[in-house]
């Protein structure tokens, strides 16, 4: 699910991609797997056709259980940004780490995807941070994991301080929202484990709508 004040556009760097209409101030929840989103099962992404896969696993996160989400809403159309405005390192949902304004374009890093084994992207991002070939197994590296971890941990304390239009939802799938909503800071106390690509719903044996 996607926040409002956001708007599909053309992208200087990709064809089209998610724009802020309005001020999303840091602290923002931009996005968060629902049960909206589609899925497909490990099983049923091995039955899929190799370019019906290809062109799914272009907007879609393959997860540790081996199936296959697609983010509703249009949220799949985010680009990558090695200076990304949102991130969603260590928790469940997408979080604004920097005010982002209106027109401006609203971006994640794909870095963070780490249970898409082997993927891999020439970036043209324009940042001049951009590291060139952006890859799932870098999401590893110790370097980019700590960058992660306090850029997200400037913004958990901002959640609480600013209107959050997907509250009702977070509050229902997420732990780690409830957790920053109890005052807790650091992403040890917040973090649980289940990744944005893996969210806590899609363990309990939640299927896809037809
Ligand atoms: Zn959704
Ligand atoms: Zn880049």
């Amino acid at each position: 699910m996607l926040t409002k004040g956001i708007d599909i556009r053309a992208s200087r760097t990709h064809n089209v991609g998610l724009f802020a209409t309005e001020p999303l101030p840091a602290g923002t929840v931009v996005w968060l797997p629902c049960t909206k989103c589609s899925r497909w099962s490990r099983e049923e992404v091995a039955a899929l056709p190799e370019d019906r896969f290809a062109s799914l696993d272009t907007y879609g996160h393959l997860l540790a259980d081996g199936s296959l989400l697609l983010p509703c809403l249009g949220a799949y159309l985010m680009n990558h940004s090695c200076e990304a405005n949102v991130l969603d390192f260590g928790l469940d949902f997408g979080v604004a780490v920097r005010d982002i304004a209106p027109g401006e374009e609203v971006t994640c890093d794909y870095a963070t995807f780490a249970e898409d084994h082997g993927w891999s992207m020439a970036c043209h991002c324009r940042s001049p941070r951009c590291r060139g070939t952006i890859t799932t197994d870098e999401g590893r590296s110790p370097g980019l994991r700590q960058q992660w971890s306090t850029t997200v941990e400037r913004a958990l304390p901002r959640i609480a301080a600013v209107p959050q239009p997907l509250h009702d939802v977070l509050t229902a799938l997420s732990e780690p929202y409830r957790r920053v909503l109890r005052g807790l800071t650091t992403l040890g106390e917040v973090s649980t484990g289940a990744a944005v690509h893996a969210p806590a719903f899609a363990a309990a044996g939640w299927s896809p709508p037809a």
